[in-house]
Formats: C-alpha cells, structure tokens, sequence
C-alpha cells in the first residue's frame, strides 16, 4: 500500500502509516500502577455514579423528554444553559492548562480511549497470553483453539461493551427502567439505538481502533504541539545520558536471565546508557521509539519509563534515561535540577499564568452562578389580539399571558402584584401554585383608570415573589395601554 505523504522543505511529512496489530509487552512499574488506579477511579465513577440515587430519583441524569439536567441537589433547566458552558469552558481550560504543563497526561490516564483499551488489552492477555503468545496466535493457522480463544475474548468484549452501552444511556434515561425494558424487550427505539452504538462504539475503538485513534483520528494528539513549548514536560529520552547505544548482544534476546548478564557486561563500555535492549518499544501501545524524539503518538502514559527504569536497575545505572522532562531541562539538566521542580517551573511560565487566569475567572462565575441562581423563571406576553377593552366600571384592561417556571423540585405559591399607572391592579386572583419542576402559563387581566392626558403605553412591572419556601423575587418589564 503506498504511503500519502507530502513535503514540505525537504522533509517528508507521514500522514498516515499502515502498522500491523500492536502486541505490547506487559511491564510494571509506578507509571502502570497509576495508570490502573485511574482505571479503577474513572470505571468506579462511570459505571457506579448512574445507581446513586438522590431525594427519591437518580441522583445524575440528563433528561432530554423533560429538558432537565439532575446533578445532586441541582437541577438545571434550559435557562441554564450558561452554566453548562462554563462548566465545559472549565473543562477545556483546565486541559489546556495540562497540556501546556505536563503533555498529554490526560491521553495517558484518563482519556477514555486509552482506559477501556486498556481494559480491553488486560482481557485479551488473560485468554490469549503474553504478547508473544499473542503474536503466535495471530500468525497460527484457524482451528479449534484459534476459535476458542478468540471467541472467548470477542464474547467478553462484547459483554464490556454491552454494559459500557447500557450505562451510557443510563444517564439520559433512569437506568433502572432502562434495565427493565431490556428484558421484555420493551426498549424505546432511541434508547435501543444508543445502546447498541454506544457498545458497538467501544467495542470497535477499544478493541480494533486502539491506539489508531490516538495517532490518526483524535485531534488533540494533531494540535497539542500549538500548546507545547521548551518549559512543557513529556515523555522524554535523555539522549545526552543514552547515546551513542551500546548494541544489543546477542544473548540478550535469548532469556531474562541472560539478557541481565549480558546488560550488566556491557556497562563496562564508556559508552552512553542506552543498553539498545528495545523494551521500550516492546511495551510502548502506540508502537513508537521514544528514542526518536517526540512524536504525536505519544500518549505520556509513561509504560517505556517503568520499562527503561526496570533496565537501568539491572545494569547498575540511575533510572531516568527515559523520564517526564522538558526541552529546556534535557538541553541543561545541571541548571534545571538547582533550580525549581519541572512542573513548578512549567506553571510559573506566562502560558500556563494565562490558563490559571481564565481558570480561575471562570470557576468564580460559575460559583457565583449558582450562588445567585433564583429557581424561578417568569415572562410576561401581552395579548396581541385584544390591545385594551373598557370595563363597564370605566376602568382600561389589558389582558396577558405570565409564563411561571418552577424550577424548584417542589410545588410553590406565587403572589404577583402590579405597578404600574393610575393604580393598576391585577383582577382576580393574585396567588398561584405552580406544582413542582414544571412551566404554567397564566392568562392575567390588569386593570387602571383612564387618567387625563396620559394615552398610549405606559410601563407595568410584574413583581412575582414567593408566598412560601425560600424567598424568591423576580420583576418583569411590560407595556400597559391606554386609550
Ligand atoms: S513512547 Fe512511552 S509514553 Fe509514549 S506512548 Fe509509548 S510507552 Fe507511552
Ligand atoms: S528501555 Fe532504555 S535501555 Fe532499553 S532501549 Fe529503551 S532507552 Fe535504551
């Protein structure tokens, strides 16, 4: 298959390359440790915070029917629409702010795609085997234990998958009753659509896509570098400390033991640190050589950190050929350790002041948002068709339409009270109950006395404030007729 390429002064650019199925090596360290806690953190909190429930209902739920976020105690209705996107400006500010710190830490740890690949590799190596089993496997001829094994870990995949679907519809539709119309078979279309996207969705970029999605489809590995600079620490090769590389004996691929011997031998070199064993390749899922310098594959996960540490123990050398730094720490290591830590450095640099600023401001509006918030929602609509009528006591009416939004998961009484010219007055009732989360429209007469020389609109206000619960006030603008 021919490569697209481009060049541009004399470099050629790949903008894809077709690679074969990637079998990383398994390896530990505190680089896979952290990566599994995250693992656990962000399943415990997907798949668990759907089953919480607060004050008789599911305690987060996006109810698209009613239009209605649930988040705890809070609901936020459409009118709330700002606090939404403060809470994703928040959300893309503080990756900004990582970024431009420490990489793609969030690629590494908490980006889905790489959590539920690597929840779907630690299957595959349960029922499959190591890598090289793995690889054998792959290249072994189809039959009875061929289809066993891959059947296996298809059919828990898909079972991953399914619930991975199940609970992502679960926090549009109460996943309770979700659950329960699986069995019968009474699943909505939409619902049963989504279901079945979401876990076909994860089943093919965990278990197919992999780590294609991180080099080729996500756009945030292609504009990350816009956030990077000298300061910014990633996964690094010291290649001052590594280079040149010693060559990989050959009794170094034949076993564990002999491969230590042979490390260890090699030392004797004045030679750089790099033993060229290619264990950080082995384990790398993306399939790259850090020792090539930065690449937009890399995901900061840190596995050829753990693997590359676990070598240089081996061979009496200190850890960190291969470690988080940046540009400005690798080009003048002496300086940057008598200085302040990395990523201290990395937040104290204008970039990342500039990213805390906005952070900040925007938390604060947020807090401030909802610390100001009034559950209540009130629009005033003159009738269009009648302007005015005269009643038969003299008095000039204007009738109209209050639209009260309860946004309280209570029922409520309202008192409206009018201000307006030659002693308006609202006529009949003054109190409603608007029953709890819900929008009633009220038809309203006003009622004034014609005065001398005063014609035309005149301003009315509307005062709607609470008659019961906690206090609540809104003043609405509207125009009053008169002959
Ligand atoms: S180069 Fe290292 S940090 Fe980057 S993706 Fe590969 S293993 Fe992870
Ligand atoms: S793991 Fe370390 S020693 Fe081995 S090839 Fe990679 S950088 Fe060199």
């Amino acid at each position: 298959m021919q490569t697209p390429t481009t060049r541009a002064q004399g470099a050629r650019v790949e903008f894809y390359r077709k690679t074969g199925k990637i079998h990383p090596r398994s390896v530990s360290g505190r680089y896979d440790s952290l990566r599994w806690a995250m693992v656990w953190i962000t399943q415990i909190v997907f798949y668990g915070t759907c089953w919480l429930s607060w004050d008789g209902r599911q305690a987060v739920l996006f109810d698209i029917a009613e239009r209605k976020f649930y988040l705890f105690g809070l609901v936020l209705w459409p009118q709330d629409a700002m606090l939404l996107a403060l809470l994703l400006m928040i959300s893309a500010t503080a990756l900004f702010l990582v970024t431009a710190v420490a990489g793609r830490l969030f690629c590494g740890f908490a980006c889905p795609q790489t959590v539920y690949t690597a929840i779907f590799r630690w299957v595959e190596e349960r029922v499959e085997g190591d890598h090289i089993a793995r690889m054998r496997l792959d290249q072994a001829p189809l039959g009875l234990r061929k289809i066993a094994l891959k059947g296996t870990k298809h059919a828990i995949w898909l079972a991953i998958a399914l619930w991975t679907g199940i609970t992502f519809v679960g926090y549009f539709t109460p996943i309770s009753e979700l659950l329960w119309n699986l069995g019968p078979g009474e699943l909505g279309p939409w619902e049963g659509f989504w279901v079945f996207f979401y876990a076909a969705f994860a089943y093919l970029q965990a278990g197919f896509a992999r780590e294609m999605v991180c080099a080729h489809m996500c756009p945030y590995s292609r504009f990350q570098g816009v956030m990077f600079d000298r300061d910014t620490v990633t996964v690094s090769y010291d290649s001052a400390r590594g280079e040149p590389r010693k060559l990989r004996s050959q009794a170094a691929s034949r076993s564990t033991s002999a491969a230590t011997a042979s490390l260890i031998q090699n030392t004797a070199s004045p030679r750089g640190d790099c033993v060229d064993c290619s264990l950080c390749v082995q384990v790398c899922p993306t399939g790259i050589d850090i020792r090539d310098g930065l690449q937009h594959q890399c995901i900061d996960c840190g596995l050829c950190i753990d693997a590359c540490d676990e070598v240089m123990i081996r061979v009496a050398r200190p850890t960190g050929l291969i470690r988080f730094a940046s540009e400005r720490e690798l080009a003048a290591p002496a300086a940057s350790s008598a200085s302040t830590s990395p990523i201290l450095a990395g937040l104290l640099r204008p970039r990342a002041m500039v990213y805390v600023g906005f952070l900040a401001a925007f938390t604060v509006t947020g807090i401030w948002l909802v610390a100001e918030r009034i559950p209540l929602q009130v629009d005033v609509l003159r009738d269009r068709n009648a302007l005015l009528r005269e009643a038969t006591d003299g008095s000039i009416e204007n009738t109209y339409t209050l639209k009260l939004v309860n946004m309280l998961e209570a029922p409520r009484a309202f008192r409206i009270r009018v201000e307006g010219p030659a002693g308006a007055r609202i006529v009949g009732a003054d109190t409603i109950q608007v029953a709890s989360g819900s929008v009633l429209p009220v038809p309203m007469t006003v009622a004034a006395d014609p005065v001398a020389g005063l014609s035309g609109a005149q301003e009315i206000r509307f005062h709607v404030e609470a008659a019961d619960g906690p206090p609540t006030a809104i003043t609405e603008r509207s125009a009053f007729l008169l002959p």
